[in-house]
């Protein structure tokens, strides 16, 4: 069997790796204790497209997949754990999402900006009585005046404080269990929408972890 990485992936784990030991290591341990990565690092993330992993070429992002989302994670969690959850939640899971699942009008103006950084965007689905149990969430999302309101509690979000939109899973249907939920786009600055203190956590301090 053949294990080696087709040759754009190396290229791509070369990049990630050069970075990771040339810019984020020697300022690692700052970023630890400040509990606040530079917003620096996210404006060179997204000039090397570690911000747009799984983005399509045409919204200015890589096109690439899941190994690619994992060799860089890979190379900058050996030198910063921070570093690596904020870009991986950022590519996996908010970027990823409304890659996934967002109409285009949603894609085209979200994800050329989150390409590009140094804003991120954040995934908010854990709530304070459930985490594993997704199902059980009681974030409410109701129409009104050709809206939705969102209403409800999200706890351990990352990057919540430097993210331009938050992807806020919400119960659209009081019944239905997983069925009754869907995704919202929200963006930065929306009335009602409270950031909370970072948790004080005993890894991975320069990654902000936060109620919303
Ligand atoms: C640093 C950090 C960053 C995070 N970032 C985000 C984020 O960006 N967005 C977000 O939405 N959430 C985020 N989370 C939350 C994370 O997704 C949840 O902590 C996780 O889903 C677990 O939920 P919980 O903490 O409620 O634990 P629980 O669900 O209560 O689980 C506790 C323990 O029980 C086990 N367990 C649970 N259910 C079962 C079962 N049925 N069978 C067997 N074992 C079980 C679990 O494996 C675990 O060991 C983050 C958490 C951390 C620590």
């Amino acid at each position: 069997m053949h294990f080696a990485l087709p040759e754009d992936l190396q290229q791509f784990q070369q990049l990630a790796r050069t970075f990771a030991q040339e810019y984020v290591a020697p300022r690692a341990r700052k970023w630890d204790a400040d509990k606040w990565i530079d917003d620096e690092l996210f404006v060179k993330a997204g000039e090397l497209g570690l911000l747009g992993v799984y983005v399509p070429e045409e919204y200015g992002g890589c096109g690439q997949g899941l190994l690619a989302m994992a060799i860089i994670t890979e190379e900058l969690a050996r030198h910063c754990g921070a570093t690596a959850l904020a870009i991986t939640a950022h590519n996996g899971l908010g970027c990823g999402h409304i890659k996934l699942a967002g109409s285009k009008e949603q894609h085209q103006r979200w994800l050329p900006k989150l390409a590009k950084g140094p804003e991120l965007a954040a995934w908010c689905l854990t709530e304070p009585h459930c985490g594993s149990d997704a199902a059980a969430l009681t974030t409410r999302a109701e129409k009104k005046n050709g809206g939705w309101v969102l209403n409800g509690q999200k706890l351990f979000i990352t990057s919540a404080r430097r993210a331009a939109v938050l992807v806020v899973m919400a119960r659209t249907k009081p019944e239905g269990g997983k069925d009754g939920i869907s995704a919202f786009v929200v963006e930065k600055g929306t009335p009602g929408l409270i950031l909370g203190e970072p948790e004080d956590k005993l890894g991975c301090r320069g990654s902000d972890t936060v109620p919303v």
